[in-house]
């Protein structure tokens, strides 16, 4: 049976993103639990009932964006401790200063660089506790 020593919960509405890093975490990071949203909504239930280490939450989402979740991740006294690593397209310079200044722990941009992403993730576990 395996033991799972820490949770990430993954909000993501792209299949193919969904399913690499699924694939990542089963090869780099085996003893954390992925957990999966596609919507924010989703995801926001999923972070208060979970408690996850840390969210990686896509900016890019229907319904409310991640800018949206995070403000309301910040706002609830349950998840407002949780690192929030944010994935975008979007690679502007201006764009990556705008998620620090909102609170995201970091910014990782797509297409995924597997490494980079793996270190990232790592961090963000490490340096919570
Ligand atoms: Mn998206």
């Amino acid at each position: 049976m395996e033991e799972y020593k820490r949770t990430v919960l993954y909000v993501e509405d792209n299949q193919l993103n969904m399913a690499l890093v699924y694939h990542i975490f089963k090869r780099n990071l085996p003893s954390v639990l992925l957990l999966k949203a596609e919507t924010a909504e989703l995801g926001l239930g999923l972070a208060r009932e979970a408690l996850p280490d840390l969210i990686i939450l896509d900016i890019g989402l229907p319904g409310l964006n991640g800018y949206e979740a995070l403000e309301i991740l910040q706002q609830d006294e349950t998840t407002c401790h949780i690192p929030v690593l944010a994935t975008s397209a979007f690679a502007q310079a201006s764009d990556i200063e705008r998620a620090r200044k909102k609170g995201f722990a970091a910014y990782i941009t797509k297409p995924f660089q597997v490494k980079a992403f793996t270190d990232t993730v790592k961090r963000l576990l490490n340096s919570e506790d």
